[in-house]
């Protein structure tokens, strides 16, 4: 059956016998343990339309991997097609049009590297190993947010190879249908092989802030930096809190291995001195353990949190939107941390505001733009009690639920289900549907927050 494929793609195509196979199907969610049909790792849109083609003719779903780094391991399907473009990580920039041309494998980390070198970036997220294509395709939440938007907003065009296996150009003139439902709807509408993102004059050094506070301060750091918030320039501001337990690495000193703590990283899109002056009371919000706020390179800031983050462990995560934080949904947060059944987790809430919630809701199908906070859960499973964590993600997802914004969830921070797909796109999923039913009618990309084109 795979022989025509094989054809073109050579060794490029991987079975279940081939000695690749199991590193191949990994991703970054070491809980996941689908088998796809086949993997097909391709190097440029000639493959991918080839792979397109093939999973048509033998009416296989398809799967796409970008960085593999969704929680609930979107990437790769049971015994469809996996198409892999790991490979195909090229970043150029065109100066002229103020524009980054980032092909559909690349991580976070490719788009500084190359903007960096002439002071610009485009807004994205706060790990530099995440997959560029799923983050921006379902939003992108990042330092930039306030001042530049989503990472969907900054898209301006895109190489789309539908279910039909054709290269499309897609932007505001051409297939402007498309154009609007990639910017938030995910992987439903077919291969993003090149994406164009707008650039910004960001600079190469940027105010940044990294304050850490002992966890038993937790609840009055909430309380004093919402009161901040209600005031604070939100295009400005960027605000991300993140209580951890801190694992016993040598990149930390001793005092801090295994200590609960929340950390406050952000940075401030603007001139440092006046960035220093506003953020000051972020700083002062209790004693703090550690603080190493100050001006350091954008790219440092963009991978601060990686070493936090580590590769391929068993991880249950879940997501929801809030408006202000009651002192009962901090409360409820802060109990369910102290009662995590796994001593690695990430429990984040990031302020949201400024551009990214000034877009309006019908422009893009990014659909919540008017909550003031998106809570993000992951706990890391050791060997063994993957049912209690999950239990334990399910029940911080049930409890919030009641109190949480719209009932949505952030899409790329949770599993799928009808309804979170449903409350995450609210009012533009009947038109996301009609845009489904053109590009891809028998639902051949499926392995994501789904738009099931039957309805
Ligand atoms: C350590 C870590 C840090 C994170 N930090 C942030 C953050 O700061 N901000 C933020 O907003 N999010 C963050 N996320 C969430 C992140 O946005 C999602 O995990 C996102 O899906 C990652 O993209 P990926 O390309 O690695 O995904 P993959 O797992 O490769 O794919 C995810 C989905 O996108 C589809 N897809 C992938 N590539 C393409 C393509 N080229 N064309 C069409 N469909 C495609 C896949 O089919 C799948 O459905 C983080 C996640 C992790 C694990």
């Amino acid at each position: 059956m795979f022989s025509t494929l094989e054809k073109h793609v050579g060794s490029r195509l991987i079975r279940p016998n081939d000695e690749l196979y199991d590193e191949k199907r990994k991703v970054w969610n070491a809980a996941i343990d689908r088998k796809p049909a086949a993997i097909v790792v391709c190097e440029s849109e000639d493959d991918v339309m080839a792979a397109v083609q093939f999973a048509k003719e033998h009416q296989l779903s398809i799967s796409v991997r970008a960085g593999g780094h969704h929680v609930a391991g979107l990437a790769v399907c049971d015994d469809g097609l996996m198409i892999d473009l790991s490979q195909m990580r090229k970043v150029t920039v065109d100066k002229e049009r103020r524009v980054a041309l980032v092909e559909g494998g690349a991580i976070l980390g490719d788009i500084d590297l190359e903007t960096q070198k002439y002071g610009l970036a485009t807004p994205t997220g706060t790990v530099s190993e995440t997959g560029v294509a799923g983050l921006a395709l379902n939003g992108g939440i990042g330092y930039l947010r306030g001042k530049y938007g989503l990472t969907c907003d900054n898209i301006v065009g895109a190489r789309v190879v539908t279910a039909e296996g054709v290269l499309l150009d897609v932007n505001e003139k051409n297939h402007p249908d498309l154009f609007w439902a990639i910017r938030g709807g995910g992987g439903n509408f077919g291969v993003v092989t090149r994406f164009e993102f707008a650039l910004h004059a960001v600079g190469t050094e940027v105010w940044a802030l990294d304050v850490m506070y002992d966890l038993k301060d937790a609840k009055q750091v909430l309380q004093k930096a919402q009161q901040f918030l209600a005031q604070a320039p939100d295009e400005a501001v960027s605000l991300n809190f993140t209580a951890a337990v801190l694992p016993p690495v040598p990149f930390l000193p001793e005092f801090l291995h295994h200590k609960k703590v929340i950390m406050l990283l952000g940075m401030y899109a603007g001139d440092a001195k006046e960035g220093e002056a506003v953020m000051q009371p972020l700083r002062e919000l209790a004693e703090p353990i550690v603080d190493q706020t100050g001006v350091v390179p954008f790219t440092a800031l963009q991978k601060k949190l990686d070493p936090m983050v580590p590769d391929h462990v068993p991880v249950y995560g879940t997501s929801l939107y809030f408006d202000d934080l009651t002192d009962e949904a901090i409360e409820q947060i802060l109990y369910k941390i102290d009662n995590a059944p796994a001593p690695s987790i990430l429990v984040q809430l990031w302020a949201l505001g400024g551009k990214m919630n000034r877009v309006p809701v019908k422009e893009t199908s990014f659909a919540i733009r008017d909550a003031k906070f998106v809570l993000l859960v992951d706990i890391m499973a050791m060997a063994g009690d993957d049912d209690v964590c999950k239990q334990w993600v399910d029940s911080f997802y049930a409890g919030l639920l009641p109190s949480s914004h719209k009932h949505a969830s952030y899409l790329n921070a949770i599993g799928t289900s009808e309804d979170t797909t449903k409350s995450a796109f609210q009012e533009n999923y009947d038109r996301l549907m009609e845009v489904k039913k053109l590009y891809d009618p028998h639902n051949r990309f499926r392995h994501n927050h789904n738009i099931d084109p039957e309805g």
